[in-house]
Protein backbone atom coordinates (compact mmCIF):
# COMPACT_ATOMS: atom_id res chain seq x y z
CA UNK A 1 0.00 0.00 0.00
CA UNK A 2 1.77 3.37 -0.92
CA UNK A 3 2.04 6.10 2.06
CA UNK A 4 0.37 8.97 3.13
CA UNK A 5 3.23 11.01 1.87
CA UNK A 6 4.01 10.62 -2.13
CA UNK A 7 7.40 8.10 -1.53
CA UNK A 8 9.23 10.28 -4.12
CA UNK A 9 11.95 10.83 -1.87
CA UNK A 10 14.54 8.09 -0.71
CA UNK A 11 14.29 9.87 3.38
CA UNK A 12 17.36 8.97 5.77
CA UNK A 13 15.32 7.57 8.95
CA UNK A 14 15.80 10.53 10.79
CA UNK A 15 13.43 12.74 12.63
CA UNK A 16 13.51 16.03 13.65
CA UNK A 17 11.79 18.50 15.47
CA UNK A 18 13.06 21.66 16.63
CA UNK A 19 16.20 23.74 15.30
CA UNK A 20 18.32 26.15 17.25
CA UNK A 21 21.12 27.85 15.50
CA UNK A 22 23.49 25.49 13.84
CA UNK A 23 21.73 22.32 15.60
CA UNK A 24 18.81 20.11 15.32
CA UNK A 25 17.13 18.07 17.52
CA UNK A 26 15.70 14.84 17.06
CA UNK A 27 12.47 13.39 18.66
CA UNK A 28 14.78 11.75 21.42
CA UNK A 29 15.90 15.28 22.02
CA UNK A 30 19.49 14.49 20.69
CA UNK A 31 21.07 16.86 19.33
CA UNK A 32 23.35 17.16 15.62
CA UNK A 33 25.61 19.73 13.98
CA UNK A 34 23.80 20.39 11.10
CA UNK A 35 26.18 20.84 7.96
CA UNK A 36 23.36 20.61 5.69
CA UNK A 37 21.10 23.32 6.15
CA UNK A 38 18.35 21.64 4.25
CA UNK A 39 20.56 21.97 0.89
CA UNK A 40 21.73 25.35 1.67
CA UNK A 41 18.37 26.78 2.51
CA UNK A 42 19.08 27.65 6.27
CA UNK A 43 21.42 30.56 5.73
CA UNK A 44 21.03 31.92 9.49
CA UNK A 45 20.46 29.12 11.38
CA UNK A 46 17.43 27.53 12.39
CA UNK A 47 15.13 30.05 13.93
CA UNK A 48 17.74 33.03 13.90
CA UNK A 49 16.00 35.47 16.02
CA UNK A 50 15.77 38.35 13.94
CA UNK A 51 13.79 36.04 11.04
CA UNK A 52 11.24 34.88 13.93
CA UNK A 53 10.63 38.23 15.44
CA UNK A 54 10.30 39.59 11.57
CA UNK A 55 7.36 36.44 10.42
CA UNK A 56 6.14 36.61 14.09
CA UNK A 57 5.64 40.56 13.93
CA UNK A 58 4.12 40.35 10.12
CA UNK A 59 2.01 37.28 11.30
CA UNK A 60 -0.13 39.76 13.58
CA UNK A 61 -0.75 42.36 10.52
CA UNK A 62 -1.04 40.80 7.01
CA UNK A 63 -0.68 36.88 5.97
CA UNK A 64 -1.51 37.53 2.19
CA UNK A 65 -2.26 39.98 -0.29
CA UNK A 66 -2.05 39.67 -3.96
CA UNK A 67 0.80 41.16 -6.41
CA UNK A 68 -2.40 43.33 -7.81
CA UNK A 69 -1.64 45.42 -4.65
CA UNK A 70 1.07 46.92 -3.12
CA UNK A 71 3.24 46.30 0.22
CA UNK A 72 6.11 48.28 1.47
CA UNK A 73 8.22 44.92 2.43
CA UNK A 74 7.84 43.78 -1.26
CA UNK A 75 8.99 47.02 -2.65
CA UNK A 76 11.86 47.49 -0.21
CA UNK A 77 13.17 43.84 -0.70
CA UNK A 78 12.98 44.55 -4.57
CA UNK A 79 14.78 47.74 -4.08
CA UNK A 80 17.28 46.32 -1.76
CA UNK A 81 18.29 43.25 -3.85
CA UNK A 82 18.37 45.58 -6.94
CA UNK A 83 20.84 47.82 -4.81
CA UNK A 84 22.44 44.71 -3.48
CA UNK A 85 23.20 43.38 -7.39
CA UNK A 86 23.82 43.64 -11.03
CA UNK A 87 20.06 43.41 -11.34
CA UNK A 88 17.74 46.46 -12.48
CA UNK A 89 14.24 44.54 -11.71
CA UNK A 90 12.98 41.53 -9.44
CA UNK A 91 10.07 39.02 -9.39
CA UNK A 92 9.36 37.12 -6.26
CA UNK A 93 8.41 33.40 -6.35
CA UNK A 94 7.74 30.86 -3.83
CA UNK A 95 11.16 28.76 -5.08
CA UNK A 96 14.06 28.15 -6.92
CA UNK A 97 12.59 25.94 -9.94
CA UNK A 98 9.54 28.87 -10.22
CA UNK A 99 12.48 31.38 -10.42
CA UNK A 100 14.32 29.45 -12.97
CA UNK A 101 11.35 29.13 -15.31
CA UNK A 102 10.53 32.98 -14.92
CA UNK A 103 14.52 32.91 -16.18
CA UNK A 104 13.77 30.87 -19.43
CA UNK A 105 10.33 32.95 -19.93
CA UNK A 106 12.33 36.14 -19.93
CA UNK A 107 15.28 34.69 -22.39
CA UNK A 108 12.34 33.33 -24.90
CA UNK A 109 10.21 37.25 -24.52
CA UNK A 110 13.14 38.63 -24.93
CA UNK A 111 14.11 37.79 -28.17
CA UNK A 112 10.64 37.14 -29.69
CA UNK A 113 9.85 40.37 -28.61
CA UNK A 114 13.04 42.04 -30.86
CA UNK A 115 11.95 40.22 -33.98
CA UNK A 116 14.30 37.24 -33.54
CA UNK A 117 11.63 34.66 -32.64
CA UNK A 118 13.88 31.75 -34.27
CA UNK A 119 16.28 32.78 -31.12
CA UNK A 120 14.65 30.37 -28.45
CA UNK A 121 17.69 27.91 -27.80
CA UNK A 122 19.05 27.36 -24.40
CA UNK A 123 22.42 26.09 -23.75
CA UNK A 124 23.07 24.23 -20.44
CA UNK A 125 25.83 22.25 -18.50
CA UNK A 126 25.83 18.32 -17.76
CA UNK A 127 25.17 17.29 -14.55
CA UNK A 128 22.69 20.82 -13.73
CA UNK A 129 20.15 21.12 -12.00
CA UNK A 130 17.74 23.40 -12.04
CA UNK A 131 14.94 21.99 -10.50
CA UNK A 132 11.57 19.60 -11.04
CA UNK A 133 9.02 21.39 -13.45
CA UNK A 134 8.84 20.43 -16.56
CA UNK A 135 10.87 23.26 -17.80
CA UNK A 136 13.74 22.47 -15.45
CA UNK A 137 14.17 19.10 -15.81
CA UNK A 138 14.11 19.36 -19.76
CA UNK A 139 16.90 22.07 -19.16
CA UNK A 140 18.88 19.05 -16.85
CA UNK A 141 17.79 15.70 -18.29
CA UNK A 142 19.05 13.52 -16.29
CA UNK A 143 17.33 9.72 -16.12
CA UNK A 144 15.73 8.86 -13.09
CA UNK A 145 14.63 12.96 -13.22
CA UNK A 146 12.67 12.35 -16.95
CA UNK A 147 12.03 8.88 -17.58
CA UNK A 148 8.18 8.85 -18.01
CA UNK A 149 7.72 12.11 -18.26
CA UNK A 150 8.14 13.16 -21.83
CA UNK A 151 7.67 14.72 -24.07
CA UNK A 152 9.88 16.90 -22.56
CA UNK A 153 10.16 20.63 -23.27
CA UNK A 154 12.07 21.35 -26.98
CA UNK A 155 14.95 23.92 -27.11
CA UNK A 156 18.00 22.66 -25.00
CA UNK A 157 21.58 22.25 -26.14
CA UNK A 158 23.39 20.01 -23.09
CA UNK A 159 27.37 20.91 -23.16
CA UNK A 160 29.83 18.80 -21.04
CA UNK A 161 30.84 21.05 -17.64
CA UNK A 162 33.38 23.38 -18.26
CA UNK A 163 34.69 22.83 -21.67
CA UNK A 164 34.75 26.17 -23.59
CA UNK A 165 35.48 24.21 -27.10
CA UNK A 166 31.95 22.27 -26.85
CA UNK A 167 30.38 25.48 -25.75
CA UNK A 168 31.53 27.73 -28.90
CA UNK A 169 30.71 24.30 -31.23
CA UNK A 170 26.90 24.23 -29.44
CA UNK A 171 26.34 27.88 -30.53
CA UNK A 172 23.87 28.16 -33.69
CA UNK A 173 21.29 31.30 -34.83
CA UNK A 174 18.83 29.66 -32.88
CA UNK A 175 20.84 29.89 -29.18
CA UNK A 176 19.70 32.84 -27.42
CA UNK A 177 21.45 31.93 -23.91
CA UNK A 178 23.89 30.37 -22.17
CA UNK A 179 22.67 29.01 -18.56
CA UNK A 180 24.67 27.68 -15.47
CA UNK A 181 24.81 27.40 -12.08
CA UNK A 182 28.38 29.04 -11.05
CA UNK A 183 29.59 26.82 -8.54
CA UNK A 184 27.22 23.37 -9.57
CA UNK A 185 25.54 22.31 -6.40
CA UNK A 186 23.78 18.82 -7.20
CA UNK A 187 25.97 18.06 -9.59
CA UNK A 188 28.85 17.76 -6.78
CA UNK A 189 30.12 21.53 -6.11
CA UNK A 190 32.20 21.99 -9.05
CA UNK A 191 33.63 25.15 -9.52
CA UNK A 192 34.24 27.08 -13.48
CA UNK A 193 37.96 27.82 -14.41
CA UNK A 194 38.13 31.86 -14.76
CA UNK A 195 38.61 30.87 -18.03
CA UNK A 196 36.14 29.05 -18.81
CA UNK A 197 33.63 31.92 -17.72
CA UNK A 198 35.99 34.48 -19.82
CA UNK A 199 35.32 32.42 -22.54
CA UNK A 200 31.35 32.28 -21.69
CA UNK A 201 31.08 36.22 -21.68
CA UNK A 202 32.94 36.49 -24.76
CA UNK A 203 30.68 34.12 -26.97
CA UNK A 204 27.97 35.63 -25.45
CA UNK A 205 29.18 39.16 -26.62
CA UNK A 206 29.77 38.00 -29.93
CA UNK A 207 26.63 35.84 -30.23
CA UNK A 208 24.51 38.66 -28.99
CA UNK A 209 23.01 35.74 -25.80
CA UNK A 210 22.02 36.04 -22.69
CA UNK A 211 23.70 35.02 -19.92
CA UNK A 212 21.24 33.37 -17.49
CA UNK A 213 22.51 32.16 -14.03
CA UNK A 214 20.82 29.56 -11.52
CA UNK A 215 22.14 30.75 -8.58
CA UNK A 216 19.48 29.25 -6.26
CA UNK A 217 22.09 27.60 -4.23
CA UNK A 218 25.06 29.15 -4.64
CA UNK A 219 23.79 32.81 -4.12
CA UNK A 220 22.77 34.88 -1.09
CA UNK A 221 26.15 34.83 0.61
CA UNK A 222 26.95 30.95 0.36
CA UNK A 223 30.18 31.20 -1.37
CA UNK A 224 31.41 34.47 0.55
CA UNK A 225 29.90 36.31 -2.24
CA UNK A 226 26.06 38.33 -2.16
CA UNK A 227 26.46 36.06 -5.67
CA UNK A 228 28.59 33.39 -6.41
CA UNK A 229 29.04 34.72 -10.45
CA UNK A 230 30.97 38.16 -8.19
CA UNK A 231 34.20 35.91 -7.62
CA UNK A 232 34.58 35.69 -11.79
CA UNK A 233 33.41 39.27 -12.33
CA UNK A 234 30.96 37.86 -14.50
CA UNK A 235 27.92 40.53 -15.69
CA UNK A 236 24.97 38.14 -16.36
CA UNK A 237 21.82 39.50 -18.14
CA UNK A 238 19.09 36.93 -15.42
CA UNK A 239 19.75 35.21 -12.29
CA UNK A 240 17.23 32.79 -10.56
CA UNK A 241 17.88 32.09 -6.67
CA UNK A 242 15.76 30.85 -3.62
CA UNK A 243 16.92 29.11 -0.58
CA UNK A 244 19.65 31.07 1.32
CA UNK A 245 17.69 34.28 0.83
CA UNK A 246 14.24 32.84 3.04
CA UNK A 247 16.53 31.29 5.27
CA UNK A 248 13.69 28.27 5.50
CA UNK A 249 10.59 30.36 4.47
CA UNK A 250 9.60 29.42 0.97
CA UNK A 251 11.16 32.33 -1.00
CA UNK A 252 12.76 32.78 -4.46
CA UNK A 253 13.40 35.68 -7.00
CA UNK A 254 14.79 36.11 -10.68
CA UNK A 255 16.30 39.24 -10.94
CA UNK A 256 17.19 40.89 -14.52
CA UNK A 257 18.65 43.63 -15.99
CA UNK A 258 16.31 46.44 -17.63
CA UNK A 259 17.72 44.87 -21.22
CA UNK A 260 16.82 41.72 -20.03
CA UNK A 261 12.98 42.04 -18.46
CA UNK A 262 11.70 45.03 -20.84
CA UNK A 263 9.45 42.75 -22.79
CA UNK A 264 7.84 41.15 -19.60
CA UNK A 265 4.92 43.34 -19.57
CA UNK A 266 1.36 43.29 -17.87
CA UNK A 267 -0.18 39.58 -17.91
CA UNK A 268 2.90 38.15 -19.57
CA UNK A 269 3.93 35.95 -15.72
CA UNK A 270 2.45 35.85 -12.87
CA UNK A 271 1.64 34.18 -9.36
CA UNK A 272 -0.67 33.58 -6.29
CA UNK A 273 1.78 33.64 -3.25
CA UNK A 274 5.02 35.13 -4.58
CA UNK A 275 6.60 38.03 -3.23
CA UNK A 276 3.32 37.22 0.28
CA UNK A 277 4.34 39.80 3.29
CA UNK A 278 5.03 37.18 5.14
CA UNK A 279 7.84 35.63 3.08
CA UNK A 280 8.88 39.61 2.28
CA UNK A 281 9.07 40.46 6.28
CA UNK A 282 11.61 37.08 6.31
CA UNK A 283 13.49 38.12 3.14
CA UNK A 284 14.56 41.65 4.86
CA UNK A 285 15.31 40.05 7.55
CA UNK A 286 17.59 37.96 6.21
CA UNK A 287 19.04 41.13 4.39
CA UNK A 288 19.24 42.87 7.83
CA UNK A 289 21.59 40.19 8.42
CA UNK A 290 23.26 39.70 5.20
CA UNK A 291 23.69 42.89 4.23
CA UNK A 292 25.74 44.13 7.29
CA UNK A 293 29.31 45.23 7.15
CA UNK A 294 31.91 41.92 7.47
CA UNK A 295 28.90 39.35 7.08
CA UNK A 296 30.31 38.13 3.74
CA UNK A 297 34.26 38.11 4.95
CA UNK A 298 33.42 36.13 8.02
CA UNK A 299 32.10 33.81 5.78
CA UNK A 300 34.54 33.71 3.87
CA UNK A 301 36.87 33.12 7.00
CA UNK A 302 34.65 30.69 8.11
CA UNK A 303 34.68 29.23 4.30
CA UNK A 304 38.43 28.71 5.01
CA UNK A 305 38.68 27.16 8.57
CA UNK A 306 35.82 24.32 7.10
CA UNK A 307 38.32 24.15 4.18
CA UNK A 308 41.26 23.65 6.45
CA UNK A 309 39.01 21.00 8.48
CA UNK A 310 37.50 18.83 5.36
CA UNK A 311 40.86 18.50 3.68
CA UNK A 312 42.40 17.46 7.54
CA UNK A 313 39.66 15.15 6.96
CA UNK A 314 40.43 13.64 3.27
CA UNK A 315 44.01 13.32 4.01
CA UNK A 316 43.58 11.23 7.38
CA UNK A 317 41.14 9.44 5.59
CA UNK A 318 42.98 8.75 2.34
CA UNK A 319 40.58 5.22 1.62
CA UNK A 320 37.89 6.98 2.20
CA UNK A 321 38.03 10.56 -0.09
CA UNK A 322 39.93 11.60 -2.96
CA UNK A 323 39.26 15.02 -3.10
CA UNK A 324 37.92 18.53 -1.26
CA UNK A 325 35.84 20.98 -3.36
CA UNK A 326 34.09 23.93 -2.78
CA UNK A 327 34.30 28.12 -1.79
CA UNK A 328 32.88 30.24 0.72
CA UNK A 329 30.66 27.53 3.10
CA UNK A 330 29.58 25.96 -0.37
CA UNK A 331 32.24 22.87 0.67
CA UNK A 332 32.53 18.97 0.30
CA UNK A 333 34.83 15.76 0.16
CA UNK A 334 34.53 13.39 -2.40
CA UNK A 335 34.87 9.77 -1.87
CA UNK A 336 36.54 7.28 -3.42
CA UNK A 337 35.51 4.86 -5.67
CA UNK A 338 33.43 2.47 -4.14
CA UNK A 339 32.81 4.01 -1.54
CA UNK A 340 29.03 4.59 -1.21
CA UNK A 341 28.33 8.30 -0.09
CA UNK A 342 24.91 7.70 1.17
CA UNK A 343 26.33 4.73 3.71
CA UNK A 344 28.86 7.19 5.16
CA UNK A 345 26.39 10.04 5.39
CA UNK A 346 24.46 7.77 7.32
CA UNK A 347 27.05 6.90 9.76
CA UNK A 348 27.64 10.63 10.11
CA UNK A 349 24.43 10.59 10.86
CA UNK A 350 24.40 8.09 14.12
CA UNK A 351 27.58 10.13 15.19
CA UNK A 352 25.38 13.45 15.28
CA UNK A 353 26.56 15.82 12.07
CA UNK A 354 23.64 15.92 9.24
CA UNK A 355 25.59 16.17 5.95
CA UNK A 356 23.86 15.29 2.84
CA UNK A 357 25.40 13.27 -0.32
CA UNK A 358 25.53 15.22 -4.03
CA UNK A 359 26.50 14.21 -7.63
CA UNK A 360 29.82 12.62 -8.28
CA UNK A 361 29.67 10.90 -5.30
CA UNK A 362 30.28 13.74 -2.52
CA UNK A 363 29.39 14.35 0.73
CA UNK A 364 27.99 17.66 0.52
CA UNK A 365 28.91 20.56 3.82
CA UNK A 366 26.85 23.42 3.95
CA UNK A 367 26.60 24.88 7.49
CA UNK A 368 24.95 27.87 8.29
CA UNK A 369 26.35 31.15 6.97
CA UNK A 370 26.30 32.34 10.85
CA UNK A 371 27.73 29.25 12.19
CA UNK A 372 31.45 29.36 14.61
CA UNK A 373 34.67 28.40 14.08
CA UNK A 374 33.87 26.31 17.09
CA UNK A 375 30.78 24.74 15.83
CA UNK A 376 32.78 23.92 12.85
CA UNK A 377 35.18 22.52 14.64
CA UNK A 378 32.67 20.27 16.44
CA UNK A 379 31.06 19.32 13.58
CA UNK A 380 34.42 17.98 11.85
CA UNK A 381 35.68 16.36 14.95
CA UNK A 382 32.01 14.13 14.26
CA UNK A 383 32.78 13.39 10.58
CA UNK A 384 36.29 12.15 11.92
CA UNK A 385 34.62 9.87 14.28
CA UNK A 386 32.09 8.62 11.82
CA UNK A 387 34.77 8.25 9.24
CA UNK A 388 36.89 6.04 11.74
CA UNK A 389 33.15 4.12 12.60
CA UNK A 390 32.85 3.63 8.17
CA UNK A 391 36.68 2.13 8.20
CA UNK A 392 35.49 -0.34 10.68
CA UNK A 393 33.47 -1.87 8.07
CA UNK A 394 36.05 -1.99 5.24
CA UNK A 395 37.46 -5.61 5.04
N1 LIG B 1 18.33 25.39 -9.12
C1 LIG B 1 19.31 24.91 -8.34
C2 LIG B 1 20.73 25.23 -8.67
C3 LIG B 1 19.00 24.13 -7.22
O1 LIG B 1 19.99 23.66 -6.45
C4 LIG B 1 17.64 23.87 -6.94
C5 LIG B 1 17.27 23.03 -5.79
O2 LIG B 1 18.04 22.30 -5.25
C6 LIG B 1 16.66 24.39 -7.79
C7 LIG B 1 17.03 25.15 -8.86
C8 LIG B 1 15.20 24.13 -7.53
O3 LIG B 1 14.77 24.82 -6.40
P1 LIG B 1 13.38 24.41 -5.70
O4 LIG B 1 13.56 23.03 -5.17
O5 LIG B 1 13.20 25.44 -4.64
O6 LIG B 1 12.34 24.47 -6.75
Amino acid sequence: MIQAILPVYNTFGLTFVRGDGVYLYDQNNKRYVDFSCGYGVNSLGHCHPAAVKALKEQADKVWHISYMFHHPLREQLAERLVKASFADTVFFTNSGAEAWELGLKMTRRYFAAEGQPHKYRVICMAEAFHGRTMGAISAAPREYMVKGFGPLLEGFDVVPFNDAAALEAAITPETAAICLEPVQGEGGIRLHSQEYINRVAELAKKHDLLIFLDEVQSGMGRTGKFFAHEHYGLKPDIVSTAKGIGTGFPLGACLATERAAKHMTAGSHGTTYGGNPLAMAVGNAVLDVMLADDFMETVCARGKHLAEGLQGLAAQFPKLYCEHRGIGLMQGVQCQTGIDNRKLIDVMHAAGVISIPAGDNVVRVFPPLVISNAEIGEGITLMHQASQEFMKTLS
